[in-house]
This record gives C-alpha cells, structure tokens and sequence, in this order.
C-alpha cells in the first residue's frame, strides 16, 4: 500500500491523482515520483491512455484494480466504444501491462488524423465546485475528450493549460494549478448548440450510457433518409452536401477534424462492411449530423439525455447545493428563475438532475411586470443554513479525503451563504452558532491532518517514519513537536 495516495475522485483522470499525489509529497523530480509508483524512473506522464495499470494498482492497494482505474479514470471507454469486445480487451491488456504508445495504434487512432487537444483542459465552475465539496481542484476527464469544448455540467467554455504539452513535461504529472485559473475564459465558440451536442454526447459515451455503435443502424438511418440507392449504394454527392449543410465547417474545425468528404466516406464504407471501428469523434459528429438532416429543426440539448441516478446521491452534497440554490432566491429571487439560473448554473444543473421536484417547488415565478420585493422567512432559511453546516461538517469527517481545516470563513463559503451571513448576521443565530462551533484552531487541523495521515499505514501496521508523517500532515516544526509525541502509538514506530 502506498500511504498518502490520494482518493480518485468522481471522473478524475489518473494523470491528475498522481500530480496530486506528487505534490502533497512536494516530490521536485519527477523520477522520485515514478519510481515510487512505477518502480523506475522514466515513465513518461500520459493523461489519455495511459500503460502499467497492472503495477500502478498493486502499488496504490486498497482494494483498486487495473480495470477500475482504466474505466472510471482514463479515456478508454470513450476510445473503445467503436471497437469490438476483443479488440477492447486487447486494448486493455497493453494497458495493464505497457507502455503508453501502443493502446493508440491498436485503437486505429493514429490513422484517424484527429487533433489532440494542446494541453488539459479544465471549467472554472467545475474547479469552484471541487474546492468546496473536495477542498482541492482537479482535472475531470470529461474536460480531456477532443472536440468537447465546453463543460457538459456546466454548459460553459473549457480553458486550455498548455503546460502539461510542453514538451519538457513530458514525464512530469502537473496538477492543476492556481496560476492556470487566471487565464481568462475563451470567447463563447460560435453554434454554441452543436458544440454543446459534441459535448454532451461524448460525456455520454464516456460515461456507457450511449448505446452502442450499430454498423446496420446507420445503413437503415440513410436509406431512411433517401441517400441510398435501390441498388443498396450511398449517394454520395447529396449525402455528402447534407452534411457540409449541418455541420458548420468551423465548428469541425474547431473540434480537431477535417473536412467530412475527408473522413466520411471511409466511416461509411466500414458500416456497409459491417466492421467497427473508426474515431469516436467521427461517429458523434455523424450521428448529431444524421438526428439535424432527419428532424429539420435545430438541435436543442445533447443527442442522448443523461439519467439522472437517485439513489446515489450524497445527502450532504444535497443539502449544501439546496442551501446554496436558497441564498440565490433570498439575493435574487425578485429577479425570476431565469436570472437565477445565470447566477448559479452549477447549483441549479446539479439540482436539476438529482433533486428536480424540490427545486421545482423552490424557482418562485414572476408575478407579472412588476417583482415582488421578497418577503424572507429568517427562522427557516436558518435552520436549512445551520442544517447544511453540519453537512459540510458531516462530509469534512468522514475521513475519505485529505483534511482541511474548517475555518467559518470556509463553512460559510462551502454552503454558499459567506455574503448573506455577513449581512444578516442578527438574523441567523442558529447558524452563526453552528459556524462558531464547528471552527477549528490551527493546530486541531494539523491533529486531523497527522491523524488521516497515520490511518493509512494501520492497514499493514507499519506506518511511516516520524518525519515522513510530518511532511505528509503538512505539520510547521511547532504543531510536529507537540502532536509527534501525542500521537506516537503502537502503529507508528517513531524511528526517524
Ligand atoms: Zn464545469
């Protein structure tokens, strides 16, 4: 087991829990941090398909295997998904036990000529919402797939950190750091609707929700369409002219691809031999194609809607997002939801998708021209304030992840009422209670933090050495004098 690994959290890219694991460490060479995790020094950092699954599982433990890391936290189910199961499998294999060039070749994404992205991407809203729930941001893979250009949680424009492409970084894993976020975010892409289409189909096909590819579907969707002969032949020219209609050349351009006279007539070809195949972007920018020649009307939302998954959801990650989504009715609310929703997209698609009948019964409507000034029920806005509270507490000890010290400052931001709180401070007592209380000292965190630290090693009862644990918890010398000796216990030798 490797102590101090990080916990992968939801649609992390590997990539990014070894830059985290390696700054947490604040491993300077890059080679300290391969050999730690690999058991040598050169392995180049590869963020897509990456190789040696096999050893990097055994090396990280609890219970992670090589298929679990390659499904939720590389691209492969999104490359796969135009290839058979054994071909898949073939793909995987290379990964468990490669290196990192070979899965591309076998996958035929060499020959299919699509861009690659010049750097790893990341959303703003995205990051925002990681520091709150997970104290710490990271590079999701749904940000790292070509052509997606804008957050398929958030409907806003991807930024591009070009420093992990440099190519002295080849073997270094950066995580994503403060100085990238203030890069400005891009210009809002032009047919913000087949953008928004690329992105969230690809999320779906990452995700398995897309159906699978089915060669004789598409030959049925374009004989339904007129395109194919009597004599069972696309008609090219027509077919062809369609698409240059719908897909705008600038958005293809944009998402990495060439012209489609390029690339489509080989992608159809394989369907009328029945084979698999061919780059996932080509099948997404066919399909999105096929849906607006055969409807005639724009397209609205992603191609696939996305179920929503009750029962998976966090209670305490439903009540900050229903305290947050409370502060914008008590700040905007006069406003209507529309201008709601601007203020807090990411709260209200959260909501949306897990909690819709609540925040159904909380979008108030506009009462004709003229808002109402809002009449705000303090005692209960309180309560729910308070309530939340103990739910970033309640989440925040659960242990999974690396501690953070609970300051007011941060509870207040975490359930998104920092502002309202400084405000109305007379009318929450309940909450300015429960924010007071649960504020930690300095050196409390610090405990916290040695104690997580020490936790890992119990597993196989050897835990680190004293300095090793002080470095890990982040202790100054002051707090590592004091809680070192405190905490020296039957499953920490102390040998320095
Ligand atoms: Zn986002």
């Amino acid at each position: 087991m490797l102590p101090g690994f990080p916990e992968l959290l939801p649609d992390e890219l590997l990539y990014s829990a070894l830059a985290r694991y390696g700054d947490h460490m604040r491993f300077r060479n890059p080679g300290v941090l391969a050999n730690h995790v690999f058991g040598r020094r050169l392995v180049p950092a590869v963020w897509d398909l990456p190789g040696r699954l096999g050893q990097l599982a055994s090396t990280i433990g609890r219970g992670v295997t090589a298929a679990r890391l390659a499904e939720k936290h590389t691209l492969l189910p999104y490359y796969a998904w135009p290839v058979r199961a054994e071909r898949r499998r073939v793909v995987f294999e290379a990964m468990v036990n490669e290196t990192a060039r070979r899965p591309r070749f076998l996958l035929g994404l060499v020959a299919a000529k699509v861009g690659q992205p010049k750097g790893l991407r990341f959303c703003r809203l995205c990051v925002a919402s990681d520091r709150r729930v997970f104290g710490e941001p990271y590079w999701h893979r749904a940000h790292q797939l070509p052509g997606v250009t804008i957050c398929p949680h958030h409907d806003t424009a991807l930024i591009l950190d070009r420093e992990p492409a440099v190519p002295s970084s080849r073997y270094r894993y950066l995580p994503l750091r403060r100085s990238s976020l203030t890069v400005g975010p891009p210009p809002a892409p032009a047919r913000h609707d087949l953008h928004l289409a690329v992105s969230g189909l690809s999320f779906a096909v990452l995700k398995g929700r897309a159906p699978d590819l089915d060669p004789v579907g598409y030959r049925a969707t374009l004989a339904a369409l007129g395109y194919v002969s009597s004599g069972g032949w696309l008609r090219h020219a027509p077919f062809f002219t369609a698409l240059a209609d719908v897909l705008d050349e600038k958005v293809v351009a944009a998402c990495g691809c060439g012209n489609p006279r390029e690339w489509g007539p080989e992608l159809l070809r394989r369907t009328r031999r029945r084979a698999s195949g061919g780059h996932p972007l080509h099948h997404i920018l066919l399909q999105i194609a096929l849906r607006q020649i055969g409807t005639h009307v724009p397209i609205r939302g992603p191609l696939l809607a996305v179920p929503a998954s009750p029962g998976a959801v966090d209670q305490a990650e439903l009540a900050r997002r229903r305290a947050r989504w409370l502060t914008v009715i008590a700040m905007h609310g006069g406003e209507g939801s529309k201008a709601m929703r601007r203020q807090e997209p990411a709260a209200y698609a959260w909501l949306y998708r897990h909690d819709r009948r609540w925040l159904a019964a909380h979008c108030p409507r506009r009462h004709g021209r003229q808002a109402r000034p809002v009449r705000v029920d303090w005692a209960t806005r309180d309560r729910e304030l308070a309530l939340a509270v103990e739910g970033v507490v309640a989440a925040e000890m659960e242990g999974i992840r690396r501690p953070t010290r609970l300051t007011v400052t941060r509870m207040a931001t975490a359930i998104g009422a920092a502002t309202m709180w400084r405000r109305n401070r007379a009318h929450l007592p309940r909450l300015t209670a429960a924010l007071r209380v649960h504020s930690e000292s300095r050196l409390a965190a610090a405990e916290r933090r040695l104690k997580w630290v020490l936790s890992m090693a119990t597993a196989d009862s050897v835990g680190p050495p004293d300095w090793v644990a002080a470095r890990m918890a982040g202790l100054r010398p002051d707090a590592a004098q004091v809680l070192l000796g405190k905490h020296a216990g039957p499953h920490k030798p102390g040998v320095v």
